[in-house]
């Protein structure tokens, strides 16, 4: 089961038992997502510690990304639903109430963020029902804002509100949402997913509060408002990591843009290095049916040849009727667009320092001599992730000292976090990589493989060597150990 593309996969009632998890990783899932718009922390903790012990019974690494909620606006309760009609007006106030009906063609509510009220100006939009149905803004005044609603639709109680012309200005992260994230530090959480960012400073401030408590977990920003995208630059610039979030996304701007923004929001990622994971309705087909639809794998397929580093599984997965099943299909989707995969993208990236020149050399090398494989010493991971820019055709065997950085490689494309070593000499950690890995038989002795470090070791981001270690060099490392008697 070779792929280089990732699976994230939702984890929810149809996938939380110790053995779904298992099951799932031995499929192809690289990371899990906790969604934290469900769920209480019991429960997330009870699943987050399956996820260890499913890590320790298989041997595989995975890596776990806690989804923290955010501000989704949504109207109040309403006495009963809305039957909407073209020309009808709704009244959207600041009090709070339960909602109801004034007249034969005018209705009354609120939603849960009033202050969002006063933002709003006439000839803006907003979309209720998950953008199901359409209303423009006609008139604002102390109250509130008066709507006209233009296409028809039902309307129940709390459902989702979408503002895509007006910039909030809200801050992203409730009272809520930081409790969450608090969880998540105490429980080492690998990833964080801050959902409807507007700007990199939402992001600052998501970081300040890991900052806070000194914990070390990327920070990924979901992509899933039209500010967003306009401050892309800006909140790339500070985030570990994007989610093209396609769900909301599609609400905010017109669906019809969602496919060419996620070619544009991979690309940036891909040019300075950051994972991104490419989100919803990927297999949705498949939370009730065994059989995806053509468009679904050609969906993810496209997605791989974009170059997104993951691609997502939301209800499928966590909801479905057959996790397994649908993380089969994604490998089988991942590896029909992986035969014609665009490797070896050297002399696309503009090179900033002496490191990028090192790691696309060492991708080229890789492709020129045929070698088996990419070794590449790193003790933060960012070594790696720049390498894998590059889209070798060969694996990038990390070697990490630590499962925390391990884990952390999970998102990136075509790592595979192969190797453990305690920290030591360059020529002590060669020989527990060739003893590991012949033992293994990931690596072998008649291949040849491409090894960047840093010598001497243990300083960050002095990558400055490559060289070619062909069975020779291999043996040489080899029986180093016997020599310094250990590996
Ligand atoms: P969600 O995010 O599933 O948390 O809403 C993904 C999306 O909006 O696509
Ligand atoms: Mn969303």
């Amino acid at each position: 089961m070779k792929k280089r593309t990732k699976i994230l996969a939702t984890i929810g009632p149809a996938s939380d038992s110790l053995e779904m998890i298992i099951k799932l990783m031995k499929a192809g899932v690289n990371v899990f997502r906790l969604n934290f718009s469900h769920g209480t922390h019991a429960y997330h903790l009870e699943v987050f510690n399956r996820i260890k012990e499913a890590q320790k019974q298989s041997g595989l690494h995975v890596g776990v990304l806690q989804d923290i909620s955010g501000p989704k606006i949504r109207v109040g309760r309403l006495e009963e639903p809305f039957n909407l009609e073209v020309n009808d007006t709704i009244l959207f106030i600041k009090e709070d109430i339960v909602g109801k009906k004034l007249t034969q063609n005018s209705y009354v509510t609120c939603i849960n963020q009033p202050t969002i009220l006063k933002q709003l100006s006439i000839g803006e939009y907003i979309y209720l029902y998950d953008g199901m149905i359409r209303t423009e803004v006609i008139e604002v005044n102390e109250k509130g804002v008066k709507v006209v609603v233009q296409n028809s639709g039902k309307l129940t109680s709390k459902k989702g509100v979408n503002f895509p012309n007006t910039r909030l200005g809200i801050d992203v992260l409730t009272p809520k949402d930081r409790e969450d994230m608090q969880w998540g530090i105490e429980n080492d959480v690998d990833f964080m997913a801050i959902s409807f960012v507007q700007n990199a400073q939402d992001i600052l401030n998501a970081r300040e509060i890991l900052n806070k408590s000194d914990a070390k977990i990327q920070l990924f920003a979901k992509i899933e408002k039209f500010d967003a995208v306009e401050n892309i630059d800006a909140i790339l610039e500070v985030s570990d990591g994007l989610m093209v979030a396609r769900g909301d996304l599609g609400i905010e701007v017109p669906f019809s843009e969602v496919p060419a923004l996620q070619k544009m929001l991979i690309k940036k990622a891909n040019t300075v290095s950051k994972p991104v994971i490419t989100a919803t309705q990927m297999l949705l087909s498949m939370t009730e049916k065994d059989r995806a639809t053509r468009a679904e794998i050609s969906d993810i397929a496209n997605a791989v040849l974009d170059g997104t580093d993951v691609v997502m599984l939301s209800e499928e997965s966590a909801v479905g009727h057959n996790p397994v099943l649908a993380v089969e299909t994604m490998v089988e989707a991942i590896q029909g667009a992986e035969k014609i995969y665009p490797f070896n993208k050297y002399s696309e990236f503009e090179l900033h320092d002496a490191t990028d020149s090192i790691n696309e050399a060492a991708v080229k090398l890789c492709s020129d001599v045929d070698a088996w494989g990419i070794i590449s010493l790193t003790s933060s991971g960012s070594s790696v992730r720049k390498i894998a820019r590059y889209r070798p055709r060969r694996d990038i065997y990390a070697v990490v000292h630590s499962e925390k950085v391990a884990r952390s490689l999970t998102m990136c494309w075509g790592v595979v976090p192969a190797f453990m070593v305690v920290e030591g000499s360059l020529g002590q950690m060669m020989s527990s990589v060739m003893n590991q890995g012949i033992e293994r038989k990931v690596l072998q002795l008649d291949k040849s493989y491409i090894l960047t470090a840093g010598d001497p070791a243990g300083i960050v981001g002095n990558t400055n060597m490559i060289r070619i270690l062909r069975e020779n060099e291999m043996m040489f490392f080899k029986s180093l150990s016997k020599k310094i008697g250990k590996h």
